[in-house]
């Protein structure tokens, strides 16, 4: 096996096999990465013999969209790979989506990965941990969530039978659309008082003290799925580069991974040059965006200024400040892979904004309008670009791809509370955390039983 973890500090880099189980560098307590001896392995000259497993369906790891690029995350044997036909995702030009984002028409796409089998992007991921999972024999798996990544690891476990798994949520947020997937794919569901980032401190404890395999973005073989996301973008852009990648930041694993990937693939002399990447947060969980464009803090060859990062923790346990989004999936403030993004800020000469909760659900709306449901996190990536657009960051004909991350049933309460036009319903769920209107609301029409009644409500509209 070509492959190996290896600590991302530069001062440190130490190595260590791929059959250990580490969420951190034992050596510094950094982040670590999957890294391969690229020179022993063989890598396809070029991305489109990537197509030829079209043909070969039949082949789970071949109907993968995950597995069909292993070749580009060869940790495992093929016998090892748990695989449940994951990354069977979209992407779609959308004029009507470009439109309210301010783009040439043919410019703005979206990557729907709300089609994974649990409905987010999450499964990438799951996919590959789960199959590092099996490779050291692991009995049970665990995670903390904001809900998609314990439905996530529910599925993998309950359809594979490979482990048994115990999810972390908070308590009180989590959408019902997730906590409803982690109980009935039968995963042990633990709810913590308190919010994400205590539910996550917690099961890094517990799976420390029990030996329990740790699924959280941590985990670097997760990330390593992940990176396949921007394979099937270049894939339906037929492998052409974008402009512009923009994509919501939480724990911000996403944006790690889509760095590491589009690096790996320059060194490999797979793509000429690199997109820009748009990490887009929440303004009720803006971490990056305060550290990134505010306090200047960027990734600086791994030295980054770990003074400044330090204080801006200190300040917001002092003044103890937790997040707060209708955006759940995104509604994080310590964000675990902080270091690894700024790295992939530094490989795609990225942006970090922020947009509000208003912004958010009115760009869901006109994403839903135009198509494709997804829940609020995801629509941050639409909000933000609209605001990158407005700046002139974004020009009109840059080609440029939202990363829709999760399905729009998800989190039904929320659209159902801005559409509804029910206004009772509109404050305790929106109004009440700072959202003022729905600019694009589509409101039931409510008619009494009786046929000419509806025939004149349909001739009203
Ligand atoms: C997990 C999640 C995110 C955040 O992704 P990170 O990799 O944690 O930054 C965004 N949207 C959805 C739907 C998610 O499930
Ligand atoms: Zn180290």
């Amino acid at each position: 096996m070509h492959a190996l973890q290896r600590c991302i500090a530069p001062l440190c880099l130490a190595t260590f096999d791929v059959s250990e189980v580490l969420t951190s560098c034992p050596d510094c307590g950094s982040l670590l990465d999957i890294d391969y001896e690229w020179d022993q392995l063989k890598v396809p000259k070029s991305l489109r013999e990537f197509e030829a497993r079209w043909t070969n369906r039949r082949n789970p790891l071949d109907f993968s969209g995950v597995w069909r690029f292993r070749d580009l995350l060869p940790f495992a044997r093929d016998e090892d790979i748990v695989t449940i036909g994951e990354g069977q995702t979209i992407l779609q030009q959308n004029t009507a989506v470009g439109n309210f984002v301010g783009m040439k028409p043919g410019s703005l796409f979206l990557q729907y990965e709300g089609l994974n089998p649990s409905g987010s992007f999450k499964d990438n991921g799951m996919t590959a941990a789960s199959t590092h999972a099996r490779m050291v024999g692991a009995k049970m798996a665990a995670c903390a969530s904001t809900g998609n990544t314990s439905a996530s690891l529910a599925i993998y476990a309950s359809t594979t039978q490979v482990f048994k798994v115990v999810v972390f949520v908070g308590s009180g947020k989590i959408a019902f659309g997730k906590l409803s997937q982690a109980l009935d794919y039968d995963a042990k569901t633990l709810q913590v008082l308190g919010d994400f980032d205590d539910a996550l401190d917690r099961v890094r404890e517990v799976a420390g003290e029990r030996g329990i395999y740790l699924c959280n973005s941590v985990n670097p073989f997760r990330l390593e799925g992940q990176k396949t996301i921007m394979y099937r973008v270049l894939e339906g852009l037929n492998w052409q580069v974008p402009d512009w990648i923009v994509v919501p930041g939480g724990n911000l694993g996403n944006s790690s991974a889509f760095g590491k990937a589009f690096a790996e693939l320059k060194t490999l002399g797979l793509i000429d040059r690199i997109p820009r990447l748009a990490v887009i947060n929440a303004a009720g969980a803006n971490t990056l965006y305060q550290l990134y464009e505010e306090k200047g803090v960027r990734w600086d060859g791994g030295m980054s200024e770990d003074g400044t990062i330090d204080a801006f923790f200190a300040d917001m346990d002092a003044a103890n400040r937790k997040a707060s989004t209708l955006a759940s999936a995104i509604e994080i403030n310590r964000p675990v892979n902080l270091k690894k993004c700024l790295r992939a800020l530094d490989i795609c000469d990225g942006v970090v904004r922020q947009v509000t909760d208003q912004e958010i659900l009115d760009a869901k709306a006109q994403v839903g309008a135009g198509g494709f449901g997804c829940e609020p996190a995801s629509a941050a990536s639409v909000a933000g670009a609209k605001l990158l657009r407005a700046e002139g960051v974004i020009a009109p004909s840059d080609r440029v791809v939202c990363i829709l991350t999760g399905h729009q049933l998800k989190d039904p309460d929320a659209t159902v509370a801005y559409h509804s036009g029910d206004a009772a319903l509109f404050e305790s769920k929106l109004g009440s955390r700072g959202v003022q209107r729905a600019t694009y609301a589509n409101e039931p029409v409510v008619v009494e039983n009786n046929l000419q009644r509806i025939i004149a409500a349909l001739e009203k509209s």
